[in-house]
């Protein structure tokens, strides 16, 4: 039995926009899953294999990053990078969802070969975890042609995500329509280009062509780069159920016109981020750090709410196993300060007024995957592993 304790934790952030700070100093996990959390005094923490003390810090879901163009292992060719996803991992994130693995050179756009990479994909990085990050990939591109069973043999393979839709050669509501219904049979989770082109061969997706084809992703409802016309978003965030994910490498305008929508129609649920990186921006190990601060300091958000939008909304939305505090959630953890010098009385005020924290450490199913962060300001306590 694996048994990790944290104690003299400072706050605990629950990813939960409902209830977003829970009470207590200390969080059990047996086995990689949470199974309690509270006052240390309450709590059995008998027979560790793991102790951490966070020594004061916050202790938060680890992020997930909803919109990610993998390729394969820790490399990109978008911007010849090594180690994107380790420098990620110290930008506190420890779950990774692709939206295609589109920057794969020689990319196969004919239907068999497209379905082989999609299964390729999900099994590389099912079997590989770069730095033990969580990367879910194997996100086909939608093409011209493909035919119900073509959906079918996918998602029986394991394959439960679509690429954007759009950057392939569907480019009509109606054929998208269909293709992300036979998708949704079949368990596949769908995601959709929206905004300006991205790169030359991409397309313009509008909020017509969104609405008409309901993928359960509005992917980067702020632009990749270019976003649409303001009263196209406003109309997205009243008509649309599913989730709105804004990106770090879009319009940040945009950005700031969907959070202000969304919190006046009570929608900060559908809510949620990616960077959209690797890509033209190159990547952001930081990225979704960084939406929070941006998003908390000028959406008018709290803090630990903008943290829900990073974690337990992605969470819920995309129906994963971790980005919550929940019995039974996976023990993905990042344990985070205010940084040195940064204005503001507490880490919670520190982010609202537009600074990122310190990341002190990671933990992906109950294990410590990194330490003090190479990327991040210095924060001004360290958590530290005891036992
Ligand atoms: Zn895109």
């Amino acid at each position: 039995m694996e048994k990790l304790v944290i104690k003299n934790i400072g706050l605990i952030l629950s990813g939960k926009m409902e209830d977003p700070i829970f009470d207590g100093d200390c969080m059990v996990a047996i086995d990689g899953k949470i199974t309690a959390w509270g006052k240390q005094a309450d709590l059995d923490c008998e027979d560790a294999t793991c102790v951490i003390d966070a020594h004061g810090v916050t202790l938060a879901p680890g992020l997930i990053d909803s919109h990610i163009h993998p390729v394969v292992g820790d490399y990109t060719p978008r911007q010849q990078q090594l180690h994107w996803i380790d420098s990620t991992l110290h930008g506190g994130v420890t779950t990774l969802i692709s939206a295609g693995e589109v920057h794969m050179p020689g990319r196969p756009k004919d239907i068999v070969g497209l379905k082989a990479m999609a299964i390729a994909s999900q099994r590389w990085y099912e079997n590989f975890r770069p730095s033990g990050m969580k990367v879910h990939a194997g996100a086909p591109v939608i093409e011209k042609g493909m035919v119900e069973q073509d959906f079918k043999d996918m998602a029986d393979a394991g394959v439960k995500l679509l690429g954007e839709v759009g950057l392939g050669t569907v480019k009509d509501g109606k054929t998208a329509q269909q293709m992300v219904g036979w998708a949704r049979k079949y368990g596949m989770q769908s995601t959709i280009h929206t905004g300006g082109p991205s790169i030359p061969g991409s397309g313009l997706i509008d909020a017509d062509m969104v609405m008409e084809t309901g993928t359960d992703v509005i992917g980067h409802i702020n632009g990749g780069h270019s976003a649409l016309p303001d009263d196209q978003i406003i109309c997205l965030c009243e008509n649309c159920q599913s989730a709105f994910e804004i990106v770090h490498n879009g319009n940040e305008r945009a950005a700031v016109l969907t959070i202000n929508t969304a919190r006046e129609l009570g929608k900060l649920d559908q809510v949620i981020l990616g960077t959209d990186g690797p890509a033209g921006s190159g990547v952001q190990p930081l990225g979704i750090l960084r939406m929070i601060a941006m998003l908390s300091a000028f959406g008018n958000v709290p803090a630990e709410i903008a943290f829900c939008f990073g974690n337990g909304n992605t969470s819920r939305q995309r129906k994963l196993d971790t980005g919550l505090i929940e019995v039974g959630m996976c023990a993905d953890f990042v344990l985070l300060d205010q940084a040195q010098h940064a204005p503001g009385k507490t880490m919670l005020e520190s982010v609202a007024l537009g600074n990122l924290p310190g990341v002190g450490m990671t933990v992906i199913d109950g294990v410590v995957r990194s330490e003090r962060s190479r990327n991040t300001p210095p924060a001004q306590n360290l958590p530290e592993r005891i036992v």
